[in-house]
């Protein structure tokens, strides 16, 4: 089912909590909605089920009109943070509600409720009531009652958030596996970027109720939009630079490390203030000579699977390197010289502030 949002806004008395958001989620799609705290996600999500009527804007499932089409008419299975199972049912009957609701016939209810739970792999747990359950078996069960009543439209708010990092990873894998085995056009909320970028076919970034970015995970990673997007999306060394000429291949920016070569026409004018990042994963910890500068060692932050560098720039500012699995760690203090791919630099118009790091 496609959904089309066109201009939706959404007011809760004097406060504007999404400003007119126009996104378009094609059919079978996995779409993300990522955000900060308060960005407006939920909102939208809300929007999206009924539960909320629009300000202003339009939605469509399809062709169809939905802006006054109430919830239960939507044909969309949510799953929210908190499991929402009724602790006086078994995992059977909470998955059959939605049929008895829709008054289906008790051999096809039987059938229905046990390819569900086939799906999400419970279906040895049928008989349990949700207590005698851990917290990811009773998300599975729920979205099993998600998915019982065949939606055109799943909507997951923040679905993993009350789990273990194992317990996440795991079912990040069976989201993965049941959207690919149901195709069902998915919309799903979340804070976490990690979970949007192994999981989403695209992902919109909002922030203060506003679309800053939609794209597949790839790209917003690689070229996000502005500074908010990146900074969000992952870690980001930010320096200050302007363009020094327009050229067509490359685009040199001065900077306090000298002048640093971009991939690529940036189609700034020479004298453009701008910003120049790099991921820390980026940052190559020997001299390749091109776009190399001097710093030294300050800290070194150990994370297991790598090793997090603070390093300080001869003009005192600081940058993050990670080095995966390195061979020996490195003494603070250690002065060295570090480079970046042309490709791995990002350059952005310095419209806003630089946050420390
Ligand atoms: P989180 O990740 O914390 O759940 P979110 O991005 O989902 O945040 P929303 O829950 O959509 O954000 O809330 C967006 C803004 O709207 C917040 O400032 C919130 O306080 C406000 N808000 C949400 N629901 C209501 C409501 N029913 N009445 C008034 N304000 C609301």
């Amino acid at each position: 089912m496609q959904i089309s949002l066109h201009n939706l806004t959404k007011r809760f008395g004097n406060t504007t909590v999404l400003r007119d958001v126009s996104l378009e989620i094609a059919d079978r799609e996995l779409f993300f909605l990522l955000g900060p705290s308060g960005c407006g996600k939920t909102t939208l999500l809300r929007l999206i089920a009924g539960f909320y009527q629009p300000d202003g804007g339009e939605l469509r499932f399809g062709p169809r009109r939905m802006n006054d089409v109430p919830p239960h008419e939507r044909n969309t299975g949510m799953v929210f943070q908190s499991y929402a199972l009724w602790p006086h049912m078994t995992v059977f009957q909470n998955v059959a509600y939605g049929l008895e609701i829709r008054k289906v016939p008790a051999p096809e209810k039987l059938e229905r409720v046990n390819e569900a739970l086939r799906t999400v792999r419970m279906e040895a747990f049928a008989t349990r009531s949700p207590n005698q359950l851990s917290g990811g078996q009773q998300q599975r069960v729920a979205l099993a009652r998600a998915l019982v009543i065949r939606p055109d439209v799943l909507l997951l708010d923040e679905p993993l958030s009350n789990l273990d990092t194992r317990l996440r990873l795991e079912l990040r894998d069976e989201i993965r596996r049941i959207h690919g085995e149901t195709k069902i056009t998915t919309v799903y909320v979340t804070h976490d970027q990690q979970e949007s970028l192994s999981l989403a076919d695209r992902l919109a970034v909002l922030k203060d109720g506003v679309v800053e970015q939609v794209g597949d995970p790839r790209s917003v990673y690689r070229r996000p939009a502005n500074r908010f997007v990146a900074d969000f999306i992952g870690e980001t060394n930010w320096i200050e630079g302007e363009v020094a000429a327009r050229e067509v291949a490359t685009t040199p920016i001065r900077t306090a490390w000298g002048i640093l070569q971009s991939e690529g026409d940036s189609g700034m004018a020479a004298g453009t203030p701008v910003w120049v990042g790099f991921r820390p994963e980026a940052v190559q910890l020997t001299d390749h000579s091109e776009n190399s500068f001097a710093s030294q060692l300050c800290r070194v932050n150990y994370l297991g699977a790598i090793e997090e560098y603070v390093l300080r720039a001869p003009d005192g500012t600081l940058f993050k390197a990670f080095a995966r699995n390195p061979a020996a760690v490195l003494p603070t203090g250690h002065d060295l010289r570090c480079s970046v791919r042309r490709r791995d630099l990002l350059v952005l118009p310095r419209t806003e502030s630089l946050p420390g790091l």
